[in-house]
Protein backbone atom coordinates (compact mmCIF):
# COMPACT_ATOMS: atom_id res chain seq x y z
CA UNK A 1 0.00 0.00 0.00
CA UNK A 2 1.32 3.51 -0.70
CA UNK A 3 0.67 6.67 1.73
CA UNK A 4 -2.64 7.85 1.81
CA UNK A 5 -3.32 11.36 3.70
CA UNK A 6 -6.67 12.73 4.04
CA UNK A 7 -6.56 16.05 2.44
CA UNK A 8 -8.53 18.53 3.67
CA UNK A 9 -8.63 20.52 0.47
CA UNK A 10 -10.36 18.30 -1.44
CA UNK A 11 -11.80 16.08 1.78
CA UNK A 12 -11.15 13.08 1.03
CA UNK A 13 -7.76 10.62 1.75
CA UNK A 14 -6.05 10.34 -1.35
CA UNK A 15 -2.65 8.47 -2.53
CA UNK A 16 0.10 10.77 -1.35
CA UNK A 17 2.36 12.18 -4.98
CA UNK A 18 4.99 14.24 -4.52
CA UNK A 19 5.56 17.30 -6.68
CA UNK A 20 9.31 15.74 -7.45
CA UNK A 21 9.44 12.18 -6.84
CA UNK A 22 11.34 11.49 -4.12
CA UNK A 23 10.99 14.89 -2.38
CA UNK A 24 8.47 16.55 -0.14
CA UNK A 25 8.35 20.15 0.31
CA UNK A 26 6.23 20.55 3.72
CA UNK A 27 5.10 23.85 6.17
CA UNK A 28 3.78 23.52 9.29
CA UNK A 29 2.37 27.70 10.85
CA UNK A 30 4.41 27.91 13.97
CA UNK A 31 3.78 29.56 17.37
CA UNK A 32 3.34 33.33 17.94
CA UNK A 33 6.23 34.08 20.27
CA UNK A 34 5.19 35.92 23.33
CA UNK A 35 4.98 33.68 25.77
CA UNK A 36 6.05 29.91 26.58
CA UNK A 37 4.41 26.84 24.54
CA UNK A 38 1.39 25.00 26.05
CA UNK A 39 -0.15 21.55 25.52
CA UNK A 40 -2.27 22.20 22.59
CA UNK A 41 0.72 23.96 20.62
CA UNK A 42 2.81 20.41 21.57
CA UNK A 43 0.46 18.29 20.00
CA UNK A 44 0.47 19.77 16.51
CA UNK A 45 4.64 20.30 17.18
CA UNK A 46 4.24 16.73 18.30
CA UNK A 47 1.83 15.58 15.12
CA UNK A 48 4.34 17.15 12.44
CA UNK A 49 7.21 16.11 13.50
CA UNK A 50 6.15 12.31 13.55
CA UNK A 51 4.72 12.77 9.91
CA UNK A 52 8.09 14.63 9.25
CA UNK A 53 10.22 11.36 10.75
CA UNK A 54 7.74 8.83 8.67
CA UNK A 55 8.29 10.63 5.34
CA UNK A 56 11.61 10.27 6.02
CA UNK A 57 11.47 6.57 7.50
CA UNK A 58 9.80 5.94 3.86
CA UNK A 59 12.64 7.16 1.97
CA UNK A 60 12.09 11.27 0.93
CA UNK A 61 14.37 13.61 0.95
CA UNK A 62 12.03 15.90 3.46
CA UNK A 63 12.74 19.80 3.62
CA UNK A 64 10.36 20.97 6.85
CA UNK A 65 9.73 24.57 7.23
CA UNK A 66 8.04 25.60 10.37
CA UNK A 67 7.89 29.58 11.24
CA UNK A 68 7.75 31.86 14.07
CA UNK A 69 5.44 34.78 14.33
CA UNK A 70 7.70 37.12 16.15
CA UNK A 71 5.88 40.39 15.05
CA UNK A 72 1.87 40.91 16.08
CA UNK A 73 -0.04 43.09 17.95
CA UNK A 74 -0.10 40.56 21.56
CA UNK A 75 4.15 40.60 20.89
CA UNK A 76 4.00 44.46 20.81
CA UNK A 77 1.04 44.44 23.30
CA UNK A 78 2.95 42.18 25.93
CA UNK A 79 6.50 43.62 25.07
CA UNK A 80 4.87 47.34 25.91
CA UNK A 81 3.69 45.74 29.67
CA UNK A 82 7.17 44.88 30.08
CA UNK A 83 8.64 47.78 28.92
CA UNK A 84 11.16 45.97 26.43
CA UNK A 85 11.56 45.67 22.42
CA UNK A 86 9.22 43.50 20.98
CA UNK A 87 11.67 41.73 19.20
CA UNK A 88 13.72 41.76 22.38
CA UNK A 89 10.60 39.61 23.85
CA UNK A 90 10.08 37.34 20.88
CA UNK A 91 13.77 36.50 20.90
CA UNK A 92 13.83 35.25 24.41
CA UNK A 93 10.29 33.17 23.63
CA UNK A 94 12.24 31.84 20.51
CA UNK A 95 14.81 30.19 23.14
CA UNK A 96 12.17 28.95 25.18
CA UNK A 97 10.69 27.27 22.27
CA UNK A 98 13.79 25.24 21.33
CA UNK A 99 14.15 24.45 25.26
CA UNK A 100 10.80 22.71 25.08
CA UNK A 101 10.85 21.07 22.43
CA UNK A 102 13.78 19.34 23.44
CA UNK A 103 11.36 18.26 26.69
CA UNK A 104 9.20 16.57 23.78
CA UNK A 105 11.92 14.99 22.09
CA UNK A 106 11.25 16.79 18.90
CA UNK A 107 13.71 16.75 15.99
CA UNK A 108 14.33 20.36 14.51
CA UNK A 109 12.60 21.24 11.30
CA UNK A 110 15.33 22.55 8.43
CA UNK A 111 14.26 26.22 8.58
CA UNK A 112 12.79 28.08 11.09
CA UNK A 113 11.92 31.76 9.18
CA UNK A 114 10.52 34.69 11.09
CA UNK A 115 8.76 37.18 9.69
CA UNK A 116 11.06 40.38 11.15
CA UNK A 117 14.16 38.65 9.53
CA UNK A 118 11.43 37.40 6.01
CA UNK A 119 10.61 41.56 5.56
CA UNK A 120 11.89 41.80 1.73
CA UNK A 121 9.95 38.67 1.00
CA UNK A 122 6.84 39.70 2.40
CA UNK A 123 7.39 43.42 0.59
CA UNK A 124 7.86 42.00 -2.71
CA UNK A 125 4.67 39.77 -2.50
CA UNK A 126 2.72 42.36 -1.21
CA UNK A 127 4.13 44.41 -4.19
CA UNK A 128 2.77 41.89 -6.37
CA UNK A 129 -0.95 41.23 -4.58
CA UNK A 130 -1.30 45.26 -5.16
CA UNK A 131 0.20 45.34 -8.68
CA UNK A 132 -2.15 42.23 -10.01
CA UNK A 133 -5.05 44.02 -8.75
CA UNK A 134 -5.83 41.88 -5.93
CA UNK A 135 -4.72 43.93 -3.38
CA UNK A 136 -5.16 47.90 -2.59
CA UNK A 137 -3.49 50.70 -0.12
CA UNK A 138 -5.81 52.63 2.30
CA UNK A 139 -5.00 56.02 3.61
CA UNK A 140 -3.57 54.82 6.67
CA UNK A 141 -0.79 52.84 4.70
CA UNK A 142 -2.20 49.40 4.84
CA UNK A 143 -3.03 47.12 2.60
CA UNK A 144 -6.43 44.81 2.00
CA UNK A 145 -6.81 42.25 -0.27
CA UNK A 146 -9.36 41.84 -2.38
CA UNK A 147 -11.27 38.63 -1.41
CA UNK A 148 -14.07 38.90 -3.48
CA UNK A 149 -11.99 38.75 -6.46
CA UNK A 150 -10.84 35.07 -6.16
CA UNK A 151 -14.07 32.76 -6.81
CA UNK A 152 -13.13 29.81 -4.62
CA UNK A 153 -12.41 31.21 -1.23
CA UNK A 154 -13.43 29.13 1.09
CA UNK A 155 -12.18 25.94 -0.80
CA UNK A 156 -10.59 24.48 2.08
CA UNK A 157 -12.72 25.20 4.85
CA UNK A 158 -16.05 24.39 2.75
CA UNK A 159 -17.38 27.90 3.66
CA UNK A 160 -19.82 30.31 1.73
CA UNK A 161 -18.51 33.77 1.51
CA UNK A 162 -21.76 34.14 3.40
CA UNK A 163 -21.32 31.66 6.01
CA UNK A 164 -17.50 33.71 6.45
CA UNK A 165 -18.81 36.97 6.39
CA UNK A 166 -21.42 36.04 9.58
CA UNK A 167 -18.52 34.25 11.26
CA UNK A 168 -17.62 37.48 13.56
CA UNK A 169 -13.84 37.26 12.53
CA UNK A 170 -13.79 40.08 10.29
CA UNK A 171 -11.30 43.37 11.25
CA UNK A 172 -14.21 46.22 11.14
CA UNK A 173 -12.53 49.03 9.04
CA UNK A 174 -14.37 51.86 7.00
CA UNK A 175 -11.24 52.50 4.60
CA UNK A 176 -11.74 48.59 3.27
CA UNK A 177 -13.64 47.69 0.45
CA UNK A 178 -15.79 45.03 1.73
CA UNK A 179 -15.58 43.67 5.12
CA UNK A 180 -14.32 40.78 3.77
CA UNK A 181 -10.95 42.24 2.92
CA UNK A 182 -8.29 41.49 5.43
CA UNK A 183 -4.73 43.15 5.56
CA UNK A 184 -1.90 41.97 3.81
CA UNK A 185 0.06 45.06 5.05
CA UNK A 186 -0.69 46.98 8.35
CA UNK A 187 0.65 50.71 8.18
CA UNK A 188 1.89 51.69 11.24
CA UNK A 189 0.88 53.52 14.93
CA UNK A 190 2.97 55.09 16.78
CA UNK A 191 5.31 53.62 18.77
CA UNK A 192 4.93 50.06 17.15
CA UNK A 193 7.79 48.10 15.47
CA UNK A 194 8.23 48.90 11.95
CA UNK A 195 9.37 48.38 8.42
CA UNK A 196 9.88 50.81 5.41
CA UNK A 197 7.64 49.73 2.39
CA UNK A 198 6.41 51.58 -0.85
CA UNK A 199 3.19 52.34 1.77
CA UNK A 200 5.12 54.33 4.18
CA UNK A 201 6.01 52.52 7.56
CA UNK A 202 4.52 49.33 8.71
CA UNK A 203 4.67 45.74 9.50
CA UNK A 204 2.88 42.56 7.38
CA UNK A 205 -0.66 41.18 9.03
CA UNK A 206 -0.37 37.22 9.60
CA UNK A 207 -1.63 35.78 6.67
CA UNK A 208 0.92 36.73 4.54
CA UNK A 209 3.94 36.25 6.52
CA UNK A 210 3.25 32.57 5.73
CA UNK A 211 2.62 32.53 2.09
CA UNK A 212 5.98 34.71 1.27
CA UNK A 213 8.11 32.66 3.49
CA UNK A 214 6.89 29.67 2.20
CA UNK A 215 7.25 30.62 -1.68
CA UNK A 216 10.49 32.08 -0.63
CA UNK A 217 12.18 28.91 1.39
CA UNK A 218 10.01 26.43 -0.58
CA UNK A 219 8.51 27.34 -3.63
CA UNK A 220 5.40 28.31 -5.44
CA UNK A 221 3.87 25.20 -4.63
CA UNK A 222 4.76 22.61 -2.23
CA UNK A 223 3.54 19.08 -1.36
CA UNK A 224 1.97 19.53 2.46
CA UNK A 225 1.05 22.21 4.52
CA UNK A 226 -0.04 21.47 7.66
CA UNK A 227 -1.57 23.42 11.31
CA UNK A 228 -4.02 22.75 14.24
CA UNK A 229 -7.58 22.61 12.84
CA UNK A 230 -8.36 26.22 14.36
CA UNK A 231 -6.13 27.55 11.32
CA UNK A 232 -8.05 26.72 8.59
CA UNK A 233 -10.41 29.82 8.51
CA UNK A 234 -9.64 32.38 7.99
CA UNK A 235 -5.12 31.95 8.20
CA UNK A 236 -5.22 28.96 5.86
CA UNK A 237 -8.13 30.34 3.31
CA UNK A 238 -5.99 33.77 3.54
CA UNK A 239 -3.12 31.60 2.63
CA UNK A 240 -4.46 30.19 -0.17
CA UNK A 241 -6.02 34.12 -1.49
CA UNK A 242 -2.16 35.53 -1.66
CA UNK A 243 -1.11 33.06 -2.85
CA UNK A 244 -3.13 32.26 -5.82
CA UNK A 245 -3.44 35.92 -6.77
CA UNK A 246 0.37 35.97 -7.39
CA UNK A 247 0.91 32.01 -9.03
CA UNK A 248 -2.57 30.70 -9.74
CA UNK A 249 -2.10 27.48 -7.35
CA UNK A 250 -3.58 26.43 -4.17
CA UNK A 251 -0.65 26.80 -2.44
CA UNK A 252 0.16 22.99 -1.24
CA UNK A 253 -1.39 19.83 -2.55
CA UNK A 254 -2.18 18.36 0.38
CA UNK A 255 -3.26 20.67 3.58
CA UNK A 256 -3.43 18.59 7.25
CA UNK A 257 -4.62 19.89 10.48
CA UNK A 258 -4.59 18.24 13.22
CA UNK A 259 -7.67 18.20 16.02
CA UNK A 260 -7.49 20.45 19.28
CA UNK A 261 -6.80 19.82 22.09
CA UNK A 262 -9.44 19.98 25.03
CA UNK A 263 -9.71 20.23 28.69
CA UNK A 264 -13.09 20.30 31.17
CA UNK A 265 -13.74 23.89 32.13
CA UNK A 266 -15.42 24.34 35.58
CA UNK A 267 -18.71 23.93 33.81
CA UNK A 268 -17.66 20.53 33.08
CA UNK A 269 -17.96 21.18 29.65
CA UNK A 270 -14.85 20.50 27.15
CA UNK A 271 -13.25 23.27 25.78
CA UNK A 272 -10.70 23.78 23.52
CA UNK A 273 -7.21 24.72 25.41
CA UNK A 274 -5.78 28.34 24.38
CA UNK A 275 -3.90 31.07 25.78
CA UNK A 276 -7.08 33.35 25.32
CA UNK A 277 -9.31 31.11 27.58
CA UNK A 278 -6.53 30.75 30.02
CA UNK A 279 -7.37 26.84 30.53
CA UNK A 280 -3.84 25.97 29.39
CA UNK A 281 -0.72 23.63 30.48
CA UNK A 282 2.77 24.74 29.72
CA UNK A 283 4.78 22.17 28.32
CA UNK A 284 7.64 23.18 30.52
CA UNK A 285 5.48 22.44 33.84
CA UNK A 286 3.97 18.53 32.23
CA UNK A 287 7.60 17.62 31.54
CA UNK A 288 8.60 18.30 34.97
CA UNK A 289 6.01 15.29 36.30
CA UNK A 290 6.02 13.27 32.41
CA UNK A 291 9.15 12.00 30.72
CA UNK A 292 9.10 13.03 26.85
CA UNK A 293 8.13 9.45 26.00
CA UNK A 294 5.28 9.28 27.64
CA UNK A 295 4.11 12.95 26.44
CA UNK A 296 4.40 12.12 22.79
CA UNK A 297 2.68 8.22 23.22
CA UNK A 298 -0.26 10.68 25.11
CA UNK A 299 -0.48 12.48 21.75
CA UNK A 300 0.18 9.46 19.44
CA UNK A 301 -2.44 6.93 21.28
CA UNK A 302 -5.45 9.19 19.39
CA UNK A 303 -5.24 9.91 15.50
CA UNK A 304 -4.00 13.15 15.03
CA UNK A 305 -7.24 14.73 13.70
CA UNK A 306 -9.54 13.49 16.37
CA UNK A 307 -10.09 15.61 19.71
CA UNK A 308 -8.20 14.75 22.39
CA UNK A 309 -9.08 15.16 26.15
CA UNK A 310 -6.18 16.16 28.19
CA UNK A 311 -6.16 16.29 32.03
CA UNK A 312 -3.68 14.34 34.76
CA UNK A 313 -5.65 11.52 34.20
CA UNK A 314 -5.59 11.20 30.48
CA UNK A 315 -1.52 11.53 31.08
CA UNK A 316 -1.36 8.92 34.36
CA UNK A 317 -3.24 6.16 31.78
CA UNK A 318 -0.78 7.06 28.96
CA UNK A 319 2.05 6.39 31.18
CA UNK A 320 0.90 3.20 32.53
CA UNK A 321 -0.10 1.97 29.11
CA UNK A 322 3.55 2.71 28.04
CA UNK A 323 5.01 1.21 30.93
CA UNK A 324 3.61 -1.87 29.38
CA UNK A 325 5.51 -1.61 26.60
CA UNK A 326 8.69 -1.00 28.40
CA UNK A 327 8.20 -3.66 30.68
CA UNK A 328 7.99 -6.11 27.94
CA UNK A 329 11.16 -4.17 26.25
CA UNK A 330 13.67 -4.45 28.75
CA UNK A 331 12.26 -8.30 29.34
CA UNK A 332 13.77 -8.79 25.78
CA UNK A 333 16.99 -6.60 26.66
CA UNK A 334 17.69 -9.04 29.94
CA UNK A 335 16.76 -12.29 27.40
CA UNK A 336 19.25 -10.41 24.62
CA UNK A 337 21.83 -10.41 27.26
CA UNK A 338 21.30 -13.78 28.76
CA UNK A 339 18.75 -16.33 27.18
CA UNK A 340 19.60 -18.63 25.30
CA UNK A 341 21.25 -19.26 22.16
CA UNK A 342 19.71 -20.76 18.82
CA UNK A 343 17.01 -20.04 15.86
CA UNK A 344 15.19 -16.45 15.78
CA UNK A 345 12.74 -17.88 13.41
CA UNK A 346 9.86 -17.48 15.94
CA UNK A 347 10.59 -14.03 16.73
CA UNK A 348 11.39 -13.00 12.84
CA UNK A 349 7.68 -14.28 11.80
CA UNK A 350 6.32 -12.27 14.94
CA UNK A 351 8.04 -9.26 13.97
CA UNK A 352 6.64 -9.41 9.82
CA UNK A 353 3.44 -9.37 11.65
CA UNK A 354 4.09 -6.28 12.96
CA UNK A 355 6.09 -4.46 10.18
CA UNK A 356 3.24 -4.86 8.39
CA UNK A 357 1.10 -3.55 10.41
CA UNK A 358 3.09 -0.45 11.62
CA UNK A 359 3.50 0.56 7.77
CA UNK A 360 -0.11 -0.01 6.63
CA UNK A 361 -1.17 1.61 9.73
CA UNK A 362 1.24 4.66 9.31
CA UNK A 363 0.55 5.12 5.53
CA UNK A 364 -3.50 5.12 6.02
CA UNK A 365 -3.03 8.54 7.14
CA UNK A 366 -0.61 8.67 9.84
CA UNK A 367 -2.51 6.63 12.28
CA UNK A 368 -0.52 6.50 14.82
CA UNK A 369 -3.20 4.64 17.16
CA UNK A 370 -3.48 2.15 15.02
CA UNK A 371 0.36 2.00 14.45
CA UNK A 372 0.78 1.82 18.56
CA UNK A 373 -1.65 -1.07 18.50
CA UNK A 374 0.92 -3.53 16.69
CA UNK A 375 3.25 -2.82 18.74
CA UNK A 376 1.25 -4.05 21.85
CA UNK A 377 0.47 -6.87 19.90
CA UNK A 378 4.26 -7.80 19.34
CA UNK A 379 4.72 -7.51 22.90
CA UNK A 380 1.57 -9.79 24.15
CA UNK A 381 3.43 -12.24 21.39
CA UNK A 382 7.13 -12.05 22.74
CA UNK A 383 5.97 -12.17 26.00
CA UNK A 384 4.35 -14.98 25.60
CA UNK A 385 7.14 -16.30 23.92
CA UNK A 386 9.50 -15.41 27.12
CA UNK A 387 7.08 -16.66 29.66
CA UNK A 388 7.06 -20.27 27.06
CA UNK A 389 10.76 -19.93 27.46
CA UNK A 390 10.25 -20.62 23.01
CA UNK A 391 12.46 -17.10 22.20
CA UNK A 392 16.39 -17.24 21.98
CA UNK A 393 19.11 -14.46 22.68
CA UNK A 394 19.14 -14.00 18.90
CA UNK A 395 15.48 -14.06 18.18
CA UNK A 396 15.36 -11.32 21.70
CA UNK A 397 17.80 -8.78 19.58
CA UNK A 398 15.93 -9.17 16.06
CA UNK A 399 12.65 -7.53 17.93
CA UNK A 400 14.79 -5.26 20.14
CA UNK A 401 16.65 -4.19 16.08
CA UNK A 402 13.08 -3.99 14.78
CA UNK A 403 11.82 -1.82 18.01
CA UNK A 404 14.66 0.62 17.38
CA UNK A 405 14.03 0.88 13.77
CA UNK A 406 9.86 1.90 14.09
CA UNK A 407 11.14 4.30 17.15
CA UNK A 408 12.78 6.52 14.62
CA UNK A 409 9.51 7.36 13.47
CA UNK A 410 7.78 7.75 16.85
CA UNK A 411 10.45 7.94 19.57
CA UNK A 412 8.39 6.57 22.83
CA UNK A 413 11.04 4.41 24.25
CA UNK A 414 13.77 5.71 25.98
CA UNK A 415 17.14 6.15 24.16
CA UNK A 416 19.67 3.02 24.83
CA UNK A 417 22.15 3.81 26.96
CA UNK A 418 25.31 4.36 25.51
CA UNK A 419 27.33 1.22 26.41
CA UNK A 420 30.14 -0.86 24.60
CA UNK A 421 29.47 -4.24 26.54
CA UNK A 422 31.43 -2.95 30.38
CA UNK A 423 28.12 -1.69 32.01
CA UNK A 424 26.69 -5.11 31.46
CA UNK A 425 29.97 -6.85 32.85
CA UNK A 426 29.70 -4.07 35.94
CA UNK A 427 26.54 -5.41 36.53
CA UNK A 428 27.34 -9.19 36.10
CA UNK A 429 29.69 -9.22 38.68
CA UNK A 430 27.23 -7.42 41.17
CA UNK A 431 25.07 -10.48 40.37
CA UNK A 432 27.69 -12.64 40.99
CA UNK A 433 28.94 -11.19 44.28
CA UNK A 434 25.04 -11.10 45.39
CA UNK A 435 25.37 -14.53 44.84
CA UNK A 436 28.43 -15.63 46.48
CA UNK A 437 27.38 -14.00 49.53
CA UNK A 438 24.09 -15.60 49.57
CA UNK A 439 25.50 -18.70 49.40
CA UNK A 440 27.73 -17.73 52.48
CA UNK A 441 24.02 -16.91 53.94
CA UNK A 442 25.53 -13.40 54.21
CA UNK A 443 21.72 -12.23 53.62
CA UNK A 444 22.04 -9.23 55.01
CA UNK A 445 25.00 -8.15 51.98
CA UNK A 446 23.23 -9.51 49.14
CA UNK A 447 20.22 -8.31 50.17
CA UNK A 448 21.93 -4.58 50.35
CA UNK A 449 22.98 -5.10 46.84
CA UNK A 450 19.86 -6.00 45.25
CA UNK A 451 18.27 -2.99 46.87
CA UNK A 452 20.82 -0.25 46.50
CA UNK A 453 20.61 -1.80 42.74
CA UNK A 454 16.43 -1.13 42.72
CA UNK A 455 16.90 2.03 44.14
CA UNK A 456 19.03 2.95 41.04
CA UNK A 457 16.38 1.57 38.55
CA UNK A 458 17.71 -2.10 37.79
CA UNK A 459 15.73 -5.24 39.35
CA UNK A 460 17.48 -8.63 40.17
CA UNK A 461 15.31 -11.70 39.85
CA UNK A 462 16.03 -14.70 40.95
CA UNK A 463 14.69 -17.82 38.44
CA UNK A 464 15.42 -21.42 38.09
CA UNK A 465 18.08 -20.34 35.59
CA UNK A 466 19.83 -18.01 38.11
CA UNK A 467 19.59 -14.02 38.82
CA UNK A 468 18.87 -11.88 35.74
CA UNK A 469 18.62 -8.09 36.23
CA UNK A 470 16.73 -5.87 34.12
CA UNK A 471 16.38 -2.40 33.85
CA UNK A 472 12.61 -1.30 36.30
ZN1 LIG B 1 0.47 30.12 8.60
Amino acid sequence: MSLMIHNNLTNRKEEFVPIEPGKVKMYVCGVTVYDDIHMGHARSIIVFDVVNRYLRYLGYDVTFVTNFTDVDDKIINRANERGIEALDLSAEYIKKYFEDIEKLGVRRADIYPQASTSMPYIIDMVKEIVDRGYGYPTKDGSVYFRVKKIPDYGILSNRSIEEMRSSGRLEPNEDKEDPMDFAVWKGAKPGEVSWDSPWGKGRPGWHIECSAMIRHYLGDEIDIHGGGNDLIFPHHENEILQTEACTGSHLAHYWMHNGMLETKGSDGKTVKMSKSLKNFFKVDDVAKKFDKYTIRFYYLNTHYSSPLAYGEENMLEAQAALKRLWNNYRDLQACARDGPSGSPDNAAQAICKAREGFTSSMDDDFNTRAAIESLFDLARTTNKMLADKTITKEGAETVLGFLDEIDDVLGIFPEKEKDDGSFADVMGILVDLRKELRKRKQYDLADMIRDRLSEAGYAIEDSADGAKWKKI
